[in-house]
């Protein structure tokens, strides 16, 4: 089943697992995290507490997030000893 947003899910469905790949839950957002590289300190919290494993890391440093499938939920803005991330609304 290929969804387009969350509004198109009846209360009650069962989602097979491991569709978000497919179904790119990026879209549903309002918030998305935006990264102050001068900030961080390549300490890996956010790769290893996000839920939906799209940040990724690169030659032991932090690298870019894949936004098509983030979420929003603010995880990773939480768990950064930097206050490297902020959640800012979505245009
Ligand atoms: S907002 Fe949530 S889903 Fe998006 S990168 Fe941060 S932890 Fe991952
Ligand atoms: S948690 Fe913060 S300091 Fe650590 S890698 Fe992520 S953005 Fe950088």
């Amino acid at each position: 089943m290929k969804l387009k947003n969350a509004r198109e899910i009846e209360e009650g469905t069962v989602l097979k697992e491991g569709t978000s790949k497919k179904n790119k839950t990026g879209n549903w957002k309002t918030f998305e995290p935006v990264v102050d590289f001068d900030k961080c300190i390549h300490c890996m919290k956010c790769v290893m507490y996000c839920p939906d494993i799209c940040i990724f890391q690169k030659n032991g440093k932090r690298g870019k997030n894949d936004l098509s499938m983030c979420k929003g939920c603010g995880i990773c803005a939480q768990v950064c000893p930097a206050n490297a991330i902020k959640m800012v609304k979505r245009k």
